[in-house]
């Protein structure tokens, strides 16, 4: 029986073991570090308090049950190393998995550059963990400042470092919150200052203009500082230094400032670019192996006409199933289908029920109508694994 191993459970490993669940007659094993498959796009909800841990995971071993699949095991176990001639991976926890097949899909990680002095102490929102503690953090803040009347009620001012996507989302959720927060106490002590310091010249680099206008007014317009055309080059436990020769006061920075690929790509030897995503054909395939495929964040993926696509949930979503189907198409000896995938468009949320975006190019939404697409769409990514979560789990109370 031909042996297929998904290394990563989030949405791209998800989307893949969807299709490879199809073929009743393989077995599957899904190996991720952590139990639950984190859903990253969701987590302001969580940092926002309108939802909790339970609302942004889904839960690994009741997944794999609900599927029903004779052969279908789940693996809580870290990734260290591949041995691509002996199809064989090696764990941290000293447990050996042999594959025929292999996906690689473990995702990217916030890098850090280690020519920031300083750096080691910001957030970071990408792992459930930090964002909990981050979350805490925040309401520490908070806190504090309400508890500072009597030290004079000294300036806070929280910076988040890095205006792509989740810089921006993240500023925009914590100013929405705290303006909220001060508002509805009636605190004397309510001056929190919320800057986000962009290296390029605008906010969203890379995004249709329209789309970053509508940003950039509903940032200014919950108050934040936005400081374009200017990077971080040190800070300390006071002071965040720029390039351009400023100095902010800081009490708390996030750090979004950019990705690379989960370090286990560094154990693979094909070709990858300088974040350490691998470099895949329109297959999924690496340019060495053609049983070892790489989807989600941790590949490059262009489209059709070779535009690089940001890493998303959509790119993650069209190369997971096209992964899934072309292991099985390869079981099976069929012609492998070349991947086609496209952004269906962009949603950004910006603070409480408001968001903007653009869908398929051609129109703009802003507001609460852009707010509640961006909310459809991933209760229908989430809505399906739900119930297989709650059929995995009554299948799991019959066994015990
Ligand atoms: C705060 C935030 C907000 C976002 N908002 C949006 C949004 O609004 N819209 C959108 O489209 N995208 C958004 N994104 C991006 C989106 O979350 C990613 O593109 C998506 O998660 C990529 O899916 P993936 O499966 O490739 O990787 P991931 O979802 O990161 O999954 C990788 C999995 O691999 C596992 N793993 C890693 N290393 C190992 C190892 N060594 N051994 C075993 N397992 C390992 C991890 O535990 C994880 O479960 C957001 C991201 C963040 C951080």
């Amino acid at each position: 029986m031909e042996k297929v191993v998904i290394i990563g459970g989030g949405y791209a490993g998800i989307y893949a073991l969807r299709e490879l669940v199809k073929n009743r007659d393989i077995k599957i094993t899904l190996i991720d570090k952590h139990t639950y498959h984190n859903l990253q796009p969701e987590v302001y909800d969580l940092i926002a308090n309108k939802s909790n841990m339970a609302d942004v995971t889904i839960d690994l071993t009741t997944l794999c049950m609900g599927m029903n699949h004779d052969y279908l095991e789940f693996k809580n176990l870290k990734v260290r190393n591949i041995d691509t001639e002996k199809k064989r991976i090696f764990t941290e926890e000293k447990e050996t998995v042999d594959f025929d097949y292999l996906i690689m899909a473990a995702g990217t990680r916030t890098f850090f550059p280690s020519s920031i002095k300083g750096l080691n102490n910001a957030e970071d929102i990408k792992k459930l963990h930090r964002a909990i503690f981050f979350k805490q953090s925040f309401e520490n803040q908070l806190f504090e400042k309400i508890s500072d009347e009597v030290k004079k009620c000294n300036d806070t001012h929280i910076v988040v470092v890095g205006a792509g996507l989740s810089g921006v989302e993240i500023a925009a959720e914590m100013a929405y919150n705290s303006n909220k927060f001060f508002k509805r106490g009636n605190f004397a002590c309510d001056n929190l200052q919320i800057s986000l310091i962009s290296s390029s010249p605008t906010i969203l680099p890379g995004l249709p203009k329209e789309v970053i206008n509508m940003s950039h007014k509903r940032l200014k317009d919950l108050g934040i500082n936005v400081i374009t055309g200017s990077k971080m080059e040190s800070c300390d436990k006071d002071y965040i230094y720029l390039t351009n020769g400023t100095k902010i006061s800081q009490s708390f920075i996030v750090f979004a400032g950019g990705i690379e690929s989960s370090t286990i790509t560094s154990v693979l030897d094909v070709n990858k670019n300088g974040r350490g995503q691998i470099i895949v054909n329109e297959y999924m395939q690496t340019d060495k192996y053609e049983n070892i495929l790489a989807i989600g964040d941790m590949a490059e993926v262009r489209d059709r006409k070779g535009e690089l696509l940001p890493p998303n949930v959509t790119v993650a979503r069209h190369t997971g199933t096209n992964a899934g189907i072309n292991i099985n198409r390869m079981i099976k000896g069929k012609k492998l289908l070349a991947c086609d995938p496209k952004l269906d468009g962009i949603l950004i949320a910006l603070g409480g029920k408001y968001a903007v975006g653009n869908l398929y190019g051609l129109v703009n939404v802003k507001g609460l109508i852009a707010y509640y697409i961006k909310k459809y769409v991933f209760d229908s990514y989430r809505a399906p694994l739900l119930k297989l979560i709650k059929k995995g789990y009554a299948r799991l109370n019959k066994l015990k």
